[in-house]
């Protein structure tokens, strides 16, 4: 199947042509025809299934080809996302699908100033894409007005309501003329997105594909137990060892964003973070140098987990599981896309098998598992199975106590010894590639609950061409604006 028989225009087929995009995607073969022909759409598409042309194409031919010129504040096509960062995306996809077509975009968020955003509304956009309380705002001080919108989408509408802005959707959907198309675009679909969907769609052409990433087979996952406070020794042997050089690293915290990204930055990688409390420009930023390649080590929350557009990223580390299940779906969604062959790493601890049994049942396939030598867990991941289930062990009948068990044999019947105090259970340092300073693990447990290490790690292997030189060439080693404020 190609472009054209879906009935793209030409100068829609030529940039499609210049992005080398050869066959549409299915979400894209089935979206595309419905779209064109005004009809509402409910498609169940993540992240990495090529949705966003599956609605911008044949959005813009429509604009292109329906209805009279956009009046100032007022927008064609109304867009809703739930991050600024999928905002910021979406607005570039329009961007290059739609070049050539004299239509004019804004993305429009919060977090920034409010001000570029109405002056760039006076003459009227063709296509808004916003978040919803960054929209709202903009409604009622008059910088846009509904009247002249033909389309509405929500995209990711699942994530919009998990980041509860239900009420904001409900003001906006209660402002726009009742005569307009809708397209809904969803991950998954609870019962509130299905209340949500039969309130605002006609008619819809339902859509759906299987999910794309996680359970594509180009992509390399696994699972490496670990307890959790051995986490970041963990994660900076691993990337040492398999000589990891440009990853996106998915850690709960900001505190264990901040950590991590200190231990990076002093084994020499050039890294950066995102995170909620980072100003939307630095969010920005952070992301355009990762893809540029002038930062290898892109730390993250959530925050960043959706909506990043990254092709052919090799490599996602999950040193925390997301607490939703379907945001590792989201994260793995950044590797392995269009064909490209990806590795998905996670560091699971005990206390995480309910996320691992979750994701296991949601991508339906038990994740293989891979101890890492010197790192092994005391505390055992629980047996996890794709059903979703957590498998106990039975437990074992005790046996009466054996008298004179040496120091550091086994006390219990079957189980290894735990090594002893100031016995060191990893690697000596000289065998790690990377050294990692003391006090990764916090008194707490929590490894992230300590501050980065003070001084740099003792072994530090400054002339160790595997982790002291790791900075590419000819970018600047020193001021690279590591970590922003
Ligand atoms: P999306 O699911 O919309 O976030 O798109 C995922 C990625 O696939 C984006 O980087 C697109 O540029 C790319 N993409 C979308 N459609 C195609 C296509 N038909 N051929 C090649 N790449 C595509």
């Amino acid at each position: 199947m190609s472009f054209a028989s879906l009935g793209l225009i030409d100068p829609l087929l030529r940039n499609l042509q210049d992005l080398n995009y050869q066959t549409p995607t299915p979400v894209q073969a089935k979206a595309i025809p419905a779209v064109l022909s005004g009809k509402d759409v409910m498609a169940a598409a993540q992240t990495g299934t090529g949705k966003t042309a599956g609605f911008a194409l044949p959005l813009l031919q429509r604009l292109v080809q329906h209805g009279p010129a956009v009046s100032s504040n007022r927008a064609r096509v109304l867009l809703l996302v739930p991050t600024r960062e999928l905002a910021e995306q979406v607005l570039q996809s329009f961007i290059d699908y739609g070049r050539g077509l004299d239509l004019r975009f804004l993305a429009a968020y919060g977090g920034v100033s409010i001000n570029p955003q109405m002056m760039a509304l006076r003459k009227g956009v063709d296509v808004l894409v916003a978040t919803p309380g960054r929209l709202l705002d903009l409604h009622r001080q008059n910088a846009v007005q509904f009247d002249q919108v033909q389309t509405l989408v929500l995209d990711e509408a699942d994530r919009m309501l998990d980041l509860g802005f239900a009420r904001e959707l409900d003001a906006v959907f209660a402002a726009l003329p009742v005569q307009r198309q809708t397209l809904l675009f969803s991950a998954t679909f609870s019962d509130d997105i299905r209340a949500m969907a039969a309130g605002i769609l006609r008619s819809p052409v339902n859509i759906s594909v299987s999910p794309p990433n996680a359970t594509a087979s180009n992509i390399k996952q696994w699972v490496v137990p670990v307890d959790k406070k051995n986490k970041p020794d963990l994660f900076m042997h691993l990337v040492a060892e398999n000589q990891w050089e440009h990853a996106l690293v998915f850690v709960k915290t900001r505190n264990g964003v901040d950590y991590l990204a200190a231990m990076l930055d002093d084994a020499g990688y050039a890294v950066d973070t995102i995170h909620g409390d980072k100003p939307q420009p630095a969010r920005l930023r952070a992301l355009e140098r990762f893809k540029s390649g002038e930062v290898q080590m892109l730390v993250a929350t959530d925050v960043a987990a959706r909506g990043l557009d990254i092709d052919d990223l090799p490599l996602v580390i999950n040193v925390d599981l997301p607490i939703v299940a379907q945001d590792y779906v989201h994260r793995i969604g950044r590797t392995g896309r269009a064909g490209a062959s990806g590795v998905a790493v996670s560091l699971v601890c005990a206390d995480e098998a309910p996320q691992l049994a979750a994701i296991e049942a949601l991508i339906r396939q038990t994740l293989r598992r891979e101890e890492e030598p010197g790192f092994e867990a005391e505390h055992r991941v629980p047996q996890t199975s794709a059903t979703g289930e957590i498998i106990k062990k039975p437990k074992k009948p005790k046996k009466p106590k054996a008298p004179n068990v040496a120091p550091g044999a086994s006390q219990v019947p079957g189980k290894k010894p735990r090594p002893q105090s100031g016995e060191n259970k990893r690697k000596p340092a000289a065998q790690r590639a990377v050294a990692v300073g003391k006090g990764a693990g916090s008194p707490s447990g929590n490894p992230f609950s300590a501050q980065r290490p003070r001084s740099k790690p003792a072994s530090k292997p400054a002339s160790q061409p595997t982790a002291g030189s790791r900075k590419p060439a000819g970018k600047p080693a020193g001021g690279r604006g590591k970590r922003q404020p």
